[in-house]
């Protein structure tokens, strides 16, 4: 983008709730990239005449959470709206969604962007249906498109910002912590090439020193971080060179030709499409009773930019290791139970261990923290010992190890396995002067300035104790003798 222009970016995000059946009807929510096409589907959801839509209780419950976790006001009472337009994937002919009362507003997101935080208001989140699926099938011969309505009428969250960002990074980092609120509160995967969240981007750029917004466009169907960004960074080069050329962007609704990467007009204002919207005729209006709102607030899990900072100001834990252990709620949960079970709680140590062995171990099995057969009181069980001094800092990794594999506690494994550290000064000196006698031409080369050589003798004094000297009383033996 040109300099001298200063950006506005507000986003539409709209995000599945995922429940057990549909946002009106008792149809599963199944994952639409896996199921039988059109194998989810009944006379509601296919929009069949003289059919009723029932409010599904979950899923106003679960926007119900992600709206007092983003601090909005909610609103006690609140309207189903018809949004009436046509379109093969919209058997009704119209879309139930809220419009002149939504569910919640004025909400508020702190985000951590590269120039730091940043708050990011809220104006409204409402509640919705999504509409079917369509395929479009171009062959040599003939083009068709492909209709599943197992999507149709899965509940949706629709989250709307105001035009609180003013970069790419901010608009990533909104959208990475909205993603995250979303998992934390568990109503959302987060998975978003499976098309449970999309985003609108609706940006716009003034001088910079303007007070007043410009011109904004509104950008549909992105579904995927590299696709938002790739269409917002081509709309903030497109409209700063226009504006710069003594041109006037033109308020219109964009998408983003994914093989050209441009966006591309889909309707200009003056044919903006007129939802006819009107109150729902067959929902009452939803009511929220403050006996609900309690009862929700009181079961919030802590926000992770809450936790991320607590980490850092009162664990002491440093920008990456407050991420990592934030970044998803299982691991913090995992994290701070630990903690908690330590006779002596460590917050660093405890940190090390989760984001390095236990994170290690992961990996190497390609297993979930919630498949291991180590819970947060068995990871502080053996930190304890090696705190205690009761094993070394190797052997407690071997440990790990041996958990992991056998689901059995540290002591167990150390006292059936004799793992234990060694701190008898006896025991360490006399295989210190073994180890020297086995090796008098490394001694001399060691009194004679190489005294790099002193690792290799630690080394050699913790393989013949199978690992489990203390270090430390090792080190000090071999700086006497040598
Ligand atoms: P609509 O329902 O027509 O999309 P809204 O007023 O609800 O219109 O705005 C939708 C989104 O557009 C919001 O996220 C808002 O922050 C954003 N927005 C509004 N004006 C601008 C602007 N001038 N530049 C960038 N974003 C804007
Ligand atoms: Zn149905
Ligand atoms: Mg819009």
């Amino acid at each position: 983008m040109k300099s001298g222009y200063f950006a506005d970016i507000g986003l539409e995000v709209h995000a599945e709730l995922q429940t057990q059946s549909k946002m009106f009807c008792g149809c599963p929510v199944l994952d639409s990239t896996r199921a039988e096409p059109n194998t989810a589907v009944c006379p509601v959801c296919a929009g069949m005449p003289g059919t009723l839509p029932v409010v599904n209780d979950q899923a106003v419950a679960f926007g119900l959470r992600v709206a007092l976790a983003l601090d909005c006001e909610i609103n006690e009472v609140s309207q189903f709206a018809r949004k009436n337009y046509f379109y093969p994937d919209l058997p009704k002919g119209y879309q139930i969604s809220q419009y002149e009362y939504p569910l919640a507003e004025h909400g508020l997101l702190p985000v951590l962007a590269e120039d730091g935080w940043k708050d990011i208001r809220i104006r409204r989140v409402h509640l919705e249906e999504d509409t079917g699926k369509l395929t479009h099938i171009h062959n040599e011969d003939e083009a068709y498109s492909l209709v599943d309505l197992n999507r149709a009428g899965i509940p949706l969250l629709e989250i709307v910002s105001e035009p609180d960002m003013h970069s790419l990074d901010q608009m990533l980092a909104y959208t990475r912590a909205l993603r995250m609120v979303l998992q934390y509160l568990g109503v959302n995967s987060g998975d978003l090439e499976k098309g449970v969240i999309r985003f609108e981007a609706n940006v716009s750029v003034r001088p910079e020193g303007s007070d007043a917004l410009g011109t904004r466009v509104e950008i549909k169907n992105l579904n995927s971080f590299r696709t938002m960004t790739a269409a917002v960074a081509y709309e903030l080069d497109r409209q700063t060179a226009l504006l710069d050329a003594g041109g006037k962007v033109a308020q219109e609704t964009l998408g983003w030709d994914e093989t050209a990467e441009v966006t591309v007009s889909q309707r200009s204002k003056e044919e903006a499409h007129d939802y006819r919207y009107f109150p729902e005729p067959d929902l009452p209006p939803l009511v929220i009773s403050p006996e609900q709102i309690a009862t929700a607030k009181a079961s919030l899990p802590e926000r992770p930019d809450r936790k991320f900072r607590r980490f850092q100001r009162e664990l002491g834990l440093d920008a990456y290791q407050a991420e990592v252990l934030t970044d998803d709620r299982l691991t913090a949960e995992f994290y701070e139970a630990t903690l908690h079970a330590m006779s002596n709680p460590n917050a660093a140590l405890a940190a090390n261990w989760v984001t390095g062995e236990l994170f290690g171990l992961l990996n190497a099995s390609g297993a979930a923290l919630e498949d291991l057969q180590i819970d947060p009181a068995g990871l502080a069980a053996l930190l304890d010992l090696l705190m205690a001094g009761r094993i070394n800092n190797a052997t407690a990794k071997t440990v790990l190890g041996r958990m992991a594999a056998t689901g059995q506690g540290a002591l167990a494994i150390i006292e059936k396995e004799g793992l234990a550290q060694v701190s008898d000064r006896e025991a360490i000196a006399a295989v210190v002067r073994q180890v020297l006698a086995e090796h008098p031409d490394e001694v001399r080369a060691y009194r004679a300035g190489k005294v790099a050589l002193r690792q290799w003798f630690f080394g050699q004094v913790m393989r013949q104790m199978r690992g489990q000297a203390n270090p430390g009383i090792v080190q000090e033996m071999l700086k006497d003798y040598l």
